[in-house]
C-alpha cells in the first residue's frame, strides 16, 4: 500500500520534500463480524488548502488537529452501512487502500452518470462549501452584487455559478489571464479581473462594482479583505470561507478596515462545510440536475498517480492549479 506521509512540520510555503511516499502492507485487524470497518480502494484523492494548517505544529486554536510527521490523515464525521463494491466519498489517508473505522465521514455515492472525480469537488466537500457559504450564510437575493476571490478554484467556480442561479451580478478575481477567461467564458461570471495585475485592489473593485458589493465570498484574506471592506454596501454579508493568502505566514497580516462593519451594518461570518452536511440531499437535488442539463459546469485539474500528489498540493499555494486540484490514484 503506497501512502503519502508528512516528513516534518512545515513552516512558510510547503515544499514537495515536506512529504514523502512510503509503501508497506495494510494491517487488516478487523474483528470478526465487525460492521464498523471497511476496506477502501482509493480512486481519486482531493488536494485542499486546509491541509496546510494541519501540516504545521498549530500554536493557536483550530478546528482541525495537526498531522503528526509520519501520517497524513483527514477529518472524521460518521459511518453508515456498506456492501462490497459500494462507491463512497469521504475522508481517508492519502494512500492506495484505506482501512476506515467508524466514526469517519463516508457517504455512499448514488449517482454514477457523472464523473466519479466530481465527488472530490462539485459533489463533495467543496460543493457543500460553496452551496452553504453562499445560500445559507449570505442569503443572496435577485439583483444583488456578489464578489468572489480565488474564483476559479474548487469552491470559487461554484460560488459564482450558484450566485448566477440566484439571479445576482457576479464578479470574480483570479491570478492569471487563463483563469480570468474561464470565469467569464466558462462559468458565466459577469466580470472578472486578475488581482496580480491590479496593484490597487480598491480601484479594481470600484471599477467592477461602481455601486458597491452586497455579498463577498472570502477565500483569500489579507489585503483583499481590506479592499473589499471599503467597497461593501449597507447591510452587506461577508462569508469567511478561507484566507489562503495567510496560511503560509508566520503571523497573519492585520486587517485595517474592520470599522467599516459598524456604519454599514455588515455581517462577517465564518463557516465550515462540516456543519452543513445534513443539507447534502437537498444540495444534490439542485446540483445533479444542473450538471445533467449543462446549467453547471466544473473544471478539474487532475494529477496522475500518488507520486505526483505532493507537487499537486504545494501548487495550490502558488496558483498552479486551474480548477479543482485532485489526484487520480487508480
Ligand atoms: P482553490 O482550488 O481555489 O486553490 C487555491 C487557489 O488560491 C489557488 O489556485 C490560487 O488561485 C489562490 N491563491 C493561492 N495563494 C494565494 C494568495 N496568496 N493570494 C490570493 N490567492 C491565492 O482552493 P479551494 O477552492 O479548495 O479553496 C478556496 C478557499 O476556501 C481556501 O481559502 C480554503 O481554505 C477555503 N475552504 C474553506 C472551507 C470551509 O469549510 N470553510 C472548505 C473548503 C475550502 P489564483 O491563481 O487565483 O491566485
Amino acid at each position: 500500500n503506497k501512502r503519502v506521509i508528512l516528513s516534518n512540520y512545515v513552516t512558510g510555503f510547503p515544499k514537495e520534500s515536506d512529504m514523502k511516499i512510503t509503501s508497506g502492507s495494510i494491517k487488516l485487524k478487523v474483528a470478526e463480524g465487525s460492521k464498523d470497518t471497511v476496506l477502501l480502494k482509493n480512486l481519486y484523492l482531493s488536494c485542499d488548502p486546509y491541509m496546510r494548517w494541519r501540516m504545521s505544529k498549530l500554536d493557536r486554536p483550530s478546528f482541525v488537529d495537526s498531522f503528526h510527521p509520519g501520517e497524513l490523515k483527514f477529518w472524521i464525521l460518521h459511518i453508515q452501512n456498506y456492501a462490497k463494491d459500494d462507491l463512497v466519498w469521504g475522508s481517508t489517508g492519502w494512500e492506495e487502500y484505506s482501512l476506515v473505522t467508524a466514526p469517519q465521514l463516508l457517504i455512499k455515492i448514488q449517482h454514477t452518470d457523472v464523473p466519479l472525480s466530481y465527488y472530490t469537488g462539485i459533489l463533495g466537500m467543496p460543493g457543500v462549501t460553496a452551496y452553504a457559504g453562499l445560500y445559507e450564510v449570505c442569503s443572496p437575493k435577485k439583483g444583488e452584487y456578489v464578489y468572489v476571490s480565488a474564483a476559479s478554484g474548487a469552491v470559487g467556480q461554484l460560488v459564482g455559478q450558484f450566485a448566477k442561479l440566484a439571479g445576482c451580478y457576479v464578479v470574480g478575481s483570479a491570478g492569471s489571464k487563463e483563469k480570468v477567461d474561464l470565469l467569464k467564458n466558462k462559468f458565466g461570471f459577469d466580470d472578472a479581473f486578475n488581482y496580480k495585475e491590479e496593484p490597487d485592489l480598491d480601484a479594481a473593485l470600484k471599477r467592477c462594482f461602481p455601486q458597491g458589493i452586497d455579498i463577498y465570498f472570502e477565500n483569500v484574506g489579507g489585503k483583499m479583505l481590506d479592499a473589499v471592506l471599503l467597497n461593501m454596501r449597507l447591510r452587506g454579508r461577508i462569508a469567511v470561507c478561507g484566507m489562503i493568502s495567510q496560511y503560509n505566514l508566520e503571523k497573519p497580516e492585520g486587517v485595517h478596515n474592520l470599522e467599516q462593519l459598524i456604519g454599514k451594518r455588515i455581517r462577517l461570518e465564518g463557516f465550515l462545510a462540516g456543519d452543513y452536511y445534513h443539507l447534502y440531499p437537498k444540495f444534490l437535488e439542485l446540483v445533479i440536475p444542473a450538471i445533467r442539463e449543462g446549467k453547471m459546469v466544473y473544471v478539474e485539474d487532475i494529477a496522475e498517480g500518488l507520486e505526483n500528489a505532493p507537487a499537486a498540493l504545494v501548487g495550490l499555494f502558488t496558483g498552479r492549479n486551474v480548477g479543482k486540484q485532485l489526484v487520480a490514484v487508480a
